[in-house]
């Protein structure tokens, strides 16, 4: 017999709804952490929710101390760390969109600390995930951490936010669709570590925010409720997983370089949605899913052209000539596509 283990770790206190902002002192009670929270916002979160966080945080007892980071930078992680060292809290927070509990986790993880997830925004999987990674330079700082011992997520909060960031979320789940498919290529091939609960359930995710895409609508609180949840069971698939395998192929990669390419161009599930209409070509070539993909993110308002990403053609052609390079993860993308090839996927699917 095969001799085999697996441990996963998932959030133990998933709390989502109107209002649930309030009961933050409750969810956080029930982890049993020492010591004072040292919250991580930026400055609009802060504004936003950041009085009541500090409230409920300081009904536990020692009151919270604040840092406001303002860009998802290695310098923002390193500043954080070095307040997390001097202060010694007992956990951190996480309160604000992507950026933000980005850099609490990954200070978290460097301190050897928990740390409890409050998004205010639905604009990527990493609120509910361990794993996150900011540009350093010419490459990227990631981390594969524990994911957050708590999630608070008030919809009434995420509802208010730009919708952009909304769509963005929704993007970033429908993209599982090309993820998985790169999973289970990297798996025949390669051999790479696979399980297929994870791949379902992230496979699940995607369509049933798919199906759901019409209550998805700007100022229905509903759409706050779909996306959060796809997102807590996206985060949950990659927790089964043990790795991002499920939420993250060739068109994750495709981001990645975007990123480096034309930093601050696009939101990451919007440059991960386009980015997985073309993998998806690439994937399944003219039958492939493309057409479903790209008509899901039509009808809820994310961009589906290299225009309404705000990024020229040249740069996206780069982007998936070079996107193969960025990190030793195998998909469609092989051992890289060349320029030839990238324009035919990108016109076919009417992304140029
Ligand atoms: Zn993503």
């Amino acid at each position: 017999m095969v001799e085999k283990s697996s441990w996963i770790r998932l959030p133990r206190n998933v709390v989502v709804g109107h209002g649930v902002l309030g009961r933050t002192g409750e969810a956080v009670a029930e982890l049993h952490l020492g010591g004072a929270p040292l919250i991580v916002t930026s400055p609009t979160p802060k504004s936003i929710v950041g009085d009541r966080v500090e409230a409920a945080l300081s009904e536990l007892g020692e009151p919270p101390e604040t840092v406001v980071v303002e860009e998802a930078s290695f310098e923002e992680i390193t500043r954080v760390v070095e307040s997390a060292r001097r202060i010694e809290p007992g956990y951190l927070v996480g309160v604000g969109g992507g950026k933000a509990i980005d850099i609490a986790k990954m200070a978290a993880a460097d301190r050897d600390l928990g740390f409890v997830s409050i998004p205010t925004v639905a604009s990527h999987d990493g609120i509910v995930s361990g794993r996150g990674s900011v540009p350093d330079g010419d490459t990227r700082h990631s981390v594969a951490a524990d994911p957050p011992l708590a999630v608070v997520a008030d919809t009434e909060v995420i509802a208010d936010a730009p919708w952009r960031l909304t769509t963005a979320g929704c993007a970033d789940i429908i993209s599982n669709y090309t993820a998985v498919r790169d999973w289970e290529l990297a798996y025949r091939l390669q051999n790479v570590e696979y399980s297929e609960y994870a791949a379902a359930l992230s496979r699940m995710t995607a369509e049933m925010l798919v199906e759901n895409a019409d209550s998805i609508r700007r100022g229905l609180e509903e759409s706050a409720w779909v996306v959060v949840k796809a997102l807590v069971s996206s985060g949950v698939a990659m927790s089964i997983a043990g790795s991002s395998r499920p939420a993250s192929g060739a068109e994750h990669l495709f981001s990645h370089q975007l990123d480096r390419l034309a930093p601050g161009a696009a939101l990451h599930g919007h440059q991960v949605g386009v980015g997985s209409i073309v993998t998806s070509y690439l994937q399944g070539g003219e039958r492939g899913d493309w057409r479903e993909i790209r008509d899901a993110l039509e009808s809820i308002g994310a961009p589906t052209t290299a225009a309404g990403l705000g990024v020229d053609d040249e740069t996206v052609i780069e982007a998936l000539t070079t996107a193969h390079t960025i990190r030793n993860r195998y998909t469609i993308l092989g051992d890289g596509i060349d320029a030839d090839a990238a324009r035919e996927a990108t016109t076919v699917t009417g992304v140029l």
